[in-house]
């Protein structure tokens, strides 16, 4: 462990030990994986790690007028893990994707026909990835662990790199930089390295989603050809599901069982409890619209669309005030 200009170097036996003695009190729930694009591998002599690193927070200080480099750790290309930012600040890595997160930047150009990713830093990108995520309990999928072409540039909602994205980390990264990518990819190498310890993980709720074919068989793997549950029938139109795990676009739904559904025909839903009494479900989003039912204080609800304030609840047209529907 070496330690020039308020920043420390470590192999990646020392930066497990680092983290799983770190203390922090910020609340980390996403990890970002990004690539450095400049400096390149070209400008990576073996020895100057330390010097690369305070060009990069002299940028961020100077050009971008940030207060401290953007990342809180840098991989090198031999695979050592240098610190940058205070892990109690926010990174400034993803516009409006920075509040809970952690950034690494992994020094090198991974677009297609830029480096070629050395071995070793490969291998750390995965320990430290497994690493962090054990430690802060963060589930091992593309909810969480999360690349910055997944979030639109101008104002980081996330479109899964639709339009107006970031390459970074690098079209190559991996074998690519699309969540199908990172799911098939990359993700499989983070959980290897974890073996067994990523059940903590497996009960929490990542979201909620409504099944909208007919009939959804439930089946035993991500995959169309497997077997299906024998312990569950399929789920029918509107049912809700939760979602443990995220798999080649396939939702895991159980907690402790192989039931997995094709992410195809479902849709996302929000969860919500009513705040009111008594509750007015309307066939239209409009206080005058004709009354269909209520909902009494502290039933749950999942919003399928909003409107003017008002909060469609079912596949059916079933609307409710927006305010009287606290969202958890
Ligand atoms: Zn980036």
């Amino acid at each position: 462990m070496q330690t020039k200009f308020g920043f420390t170097l470590m192999d990646t036996g020392e930066f497990e030990s680092y983290i799983s003695d770190l203390m922090v009190a910020r609340t980390i729930v996403t990890l970002q994986q990004h690539h450095t694009y400049s400096p390149n591998y070209a400008l990576f002599t073996g020895d100057n790690h330390f010097e690369l690193q305070r060009g990069m927070r002299n940028y961020h200080v100077n050009s971008n007028g940030w207060n401290d480099i953007g990342q809180h750790f840098t991989i090198f290309p031999d695979g050592t893990v240098m610190t940058g930012r205070s892990i109690e600040k926010s990174p400034a890595c993803i516009v409006g994707q920075n509040s809970n997160a952690i950034c690494i930047e992994n020094l090198g150009n991974f677009d297609t026909g830029g480096d070629a990713m050395r071995k070793e830093q490969a291998s750390a990108i995965i320990s430290a990835t497994a690493v962090i995520c054990l430690k802060f309990n963060i589930p091992v999928t593309t909810e969480r662990v999360v690349y910055h072409h997944w979030f639109r540039l101008s104002d980081g909602v996330r479109n899964n790199g639709s339009g107006g994205n970031k390459s970074c980390p690098g079209t190559a990264f991996f074998g690519g930089n699309k969540v199908a990518d990172c799911e098939s990819n990359f993700l499989p190498l983070v959980e290897k390295v974890l073996g067994g310890q990523t059940n903590i993980n497996s009960n929490i709720i990542l979201k909620y989603v409504s099944v909208t074919a007919r009939s959804l068989n439930i089946r035993t793997k991500p995959d169309s050809s497997s077997e299906k549950a024998p312990d569950r029938a399929p789920a029918t139109l509107g049912a809700i599901l939760r979602v443990y795990k995220i798999r080649n676009g396939w939702y895991k739904i159980s907690g402790s069982q192989n039931h997995w559904v094709a992410a195809n025909y479902t849709k996302d839903v929000y969860r919500a409890t009513v705040n009111a009494d008594v509750l007015n479900v309307r066939n239209q989003p409009s206080a005058r619209a004709l009354k269909v039912s209520e909902l009494r204080e502290g039933e749950e609800a999942f919003i399928y669309e909003e409107r003017d304030g008002w909060c469609r609840i079912s596949p059916e047209q079933k609307w409710v005030n927006k305010t009287f529907l606290t969202t958890t």
